[in-house]
């Protein structure tokens, strides 16, 4: 049985910690949140009083938490003082790759191991453990993560080394934000065109314009049963998250002098939907905007 510290047990760190729980695993949970770390309790997890009282008794850390400040602040403050010699510590937050190599270096300095191995997938797939890691870490230390993340992960995939892992989560979050934008403005065009969207939808799924985004989370009502468009883009992937990640890439665009026109573009138009009370309703829910419909929300 391995020890992990389990730090951030929000709408993602819940169903982690619960799931390496369930795997037989002693999860050392600690939150801000009396609540959330009451829950985690619940699921099979050991209360800590602090980060530090968990990070100490620890073999691996992992870290679920809302940005990069709470993680440079939460591993320099907390973990890396308390860890034992050569623990792994594992962040899994979304963060720019610069806050992830900073944590990554201070680690390795103090003689521990990192990784950061931010996900895909949401709230639904953090309970089911059938989430997609992207890991950035030394070759040498990848088996050791990929071991820890199994009970958590549909697939787990290494990116390269320290903060490769955040590297392709903005690459790939700034594509779906594209792609979905892209099929919304082809079914508002549809429908200006008379063109029955359920049609239009059994066409281009079938054709070229085939893509996740309109596959298999068709933004259209009726298109695919499983997508959030038909329970009123509740739940899903929260708008306030993919303008989070977008945000992330255009940041590290300008940092590394990538030109990325469209992710701009993309990025503006999801600061505008959320900006505009829809931060909680399912990113695909930006068909509403290109339709002039958002009063149907
Ligand atoms: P959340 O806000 O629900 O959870 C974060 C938790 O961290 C909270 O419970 C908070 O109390 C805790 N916390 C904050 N500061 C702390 C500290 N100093 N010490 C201990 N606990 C602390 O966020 P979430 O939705 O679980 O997302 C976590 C991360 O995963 C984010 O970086 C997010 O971008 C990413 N992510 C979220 C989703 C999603 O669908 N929610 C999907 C993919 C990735």
């Amino acid at each position: 049985m391995t020890s992990i510290a389990f730090i951030g047990l929000g709408h993602m760190g819940a169903g982690m910690a619960a799931n390496l729980a369930k795997a037989g695993q002693k999860v050392l949970a600690f939150d801000l949140s009396a609540a959330a770390l009451d829950r985690a309790v619940g699921a099979g997890c050991v209360r800590a009083a602090s980060t530090a009282e968990a990070v100490a008794a620890a073999d691996v850390v992992i870290t679920m938490l809302p940005a990069g400040t709470h993680v440079r602040a939460v591993w320099a403050a907390e973990v890396i003082p308390h860890a034992k010699p050569g623990c792994l510590v594992v962040d899994c937050s979304t963060i720019d790759v610069e806050s992830a190599r900073f944590v990554a270096a201070l680690a390795t300095k103090a003689g521990l191991r990192a990784a950061d191995a931010p996900v895909s997938g949401g709230i639904m797939a953090a309970d089911a453990g059938t989430l997609a890691f992207m890991v950035g870490c030394t070759d040498a230390d990848y088996a050791a993560v990929e071991a820890t993340l199994a009970p958590m992960a549909r697939v787990v995939i290494h990116a390269g080394a320290p903060g490769a892992g955040q590297a392709a989560k903005i690459c790939n979050n700034m594509l779906l934000g594209i792609s979905m934008i892209g099929v919304c403005e082809a079914f508002a065009l549809a429908e200006k065109l008379e063109l029955d969207p359920m049609r239009f939808f059994d066409i281009a799924s079938k054709s070229s314009g085939q893509c996740w985004s309109l596959n298999t989370y068709c933004p259209w009502p009726g298109g695919v049963e499983s997508a959030p468009s038909n329970r009123n883009y509740e739940g899903g992937f929260l708008t306030a998250l993919m303008s989070k990640d977008l945000k992330l890439a255009q940041d590290a665009a300008a940092k590394s002098g990538a030109a990325t026109p469209l992710g701009a573009q993309a990025q503006a138009l999801y600061a505008l939907f959320e900006a505009q009370g829809y931060g909680q309703k399912d990113f695909s829910a930006i068909l509403q905007l290109m339709r002039g419909r958002m009063a149907d929300l």
